[in-house]
């Protein structure tokens, strides 16, 4: 899919509207709509990637940005010492259900390992 009618591009738009928690000129990061944990944003890039299986090789530093600014949006909420959890679920058996490249940061609770 392009970004026309993806949900995460009208996001990143304001099309839709979105708790913000943090934004850049690469990601904007956001409160999940459905948490499932007390801390669950989502970081994405503002531009649209279907998923982690379609970044290529020059996209490689815009990946690396998106796993640094979630760990940093961890550790100013006061969870590097207890921990969190970042999640990129990539296409069907991944458990993706939008087809914009995004990283969950879930905090708050503990979580098992591996997950379902
Ligand atoms: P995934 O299943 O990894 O593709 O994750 C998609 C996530 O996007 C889910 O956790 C949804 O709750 C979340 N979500 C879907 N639409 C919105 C929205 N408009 N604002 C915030 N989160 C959303
Ligand atoms: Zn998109």
């Amino acid at each position: 899919m392009n970004g026309k009618d993806c949900i995460f591009c009208k996001v990143v738009s304001g099309e839709i509207p979105s708790d913000r928690v943090y934004e850049d000129e690469d990601c904007v990061a956001f409160n999940d709509l459905h948490p499932q944990a007390p801390t669950h944003i989502l970081v994405v890039p503002r531009i649209h990637i279907d998923s982690l299986d379609t970044v290529d090789e020059v996209q490689k530093n815009l990946v690396g940005h998106l796993l640094l600014v979630s760990a940093g949006i961890a550790r100013n909420k006061g969870f590097s010492d207890e921990g969190y959890r970042i999640v990129i679920n990539t296409n069907r058996d991944g458990g993706q259900t939008v087809f914009h490249l995004h990283v969950h940061l879930l905090a708050g609770r503990p979580f098992v390992f591996p997950p379902g």
